[in-house]
């Protein structure tokens, strides 16, 4: 086939990238999770406003996604009760309550540093509460995630949780690690690492509903 003059193939781009994020879909389900696909942040936004009682409260832990949806406005508006830690004002004890206050809603609002293909969900935490979230504490966890974030292995979701994740959060809070000058993980030493705890989801936890929504798009780091 010629092309003579400029083409746009994003949609070719975007018909490939949904049928990888149906596949995930499938195999997620596999595992006990519901999954869903959305075809932009617009709408999965939508879904979870409609999901969300507006008397429940939320817990929103540290996730570039769910800001990006601009969820806690959204659900703050509308007057759900929202628990979330990135204030300025908050420091230590408070910090901890407020994070302890977020794995006690009735909904956990989150992001996912990698999910594979075949529907592991796999995360790198520096404090723990996210990853606690996840798994144990509020009854309901809504975990979003754009197409970057999905991976063919489970080494290749932890190989991404710190080169990209870990790195670009680094950079964000001007960490004092290695990564945070130079782009790449190290595996570090540094007093200040923030990759101390790595979770690897099999399967959905027995007490826990987990709902994972996968967009045809780029979100988050
Ligand atoms: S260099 Fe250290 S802090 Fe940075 S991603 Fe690697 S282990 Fe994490």
């Amino acid at each position: 086939m010629k092309y003579h003059r400029k083409i746009d193939f994003s949609e070719q781009r975007s018909a490939h990238r949904k049928i990888i994020l149906e596949q995930t879909i499938q195999n997620l389900k596999k595992r006990a999770f519901d999954a869903e696909y959305f075809k932009d942040m617009e709408n999965a936004a939508k879904a979870i406003l409609k999901m969300i009682p507006k008397k429940s409260s939320v817990g929103i832990p540290g996730s570039i996604t769910v800001r990006e949806m601009d969820l806690v406005n959204k659900l703050e508006k509308r007057g759900n009760k929202v628990w979330h830690h990135w204030r300025p004002e908050l420091a230590g004890k408070s910090d901890r309550v407020i994070r302890l206050k977020e794995n006690n809603s009735d909904y956990y609002l989150t992001g996912a540093n990698a999910i594979t293909t075949s529907g592991e969900i796999i995360n790198i935490d520096g404090v723990g509460n996210r990853v606690a979230g996840m798994i144990y504490g509020p009854d309901n966890v809504i975990i979003i995630a754009g197409y970057n974030k999905i991976v063919h292995s489970v080494d290749e979701g932890i190989k991404r949780s710190k080169d990209i994740a870990a790195t670009m959060n680094a950079q964000r809070i001007s960490s004092a690690t290695p990564c945070a000058k130079t782009g790449v993980c190290t595996d570090c030493n540094a007093p200040r690492r923030i990759c101390r705890v790595i979770s690897i989801i099999h399967y959905r936890p027995w007490q826990t509903a987990i709902t994972v929504m996968l967009i045809n798009q780029q979100l988050g780091f």
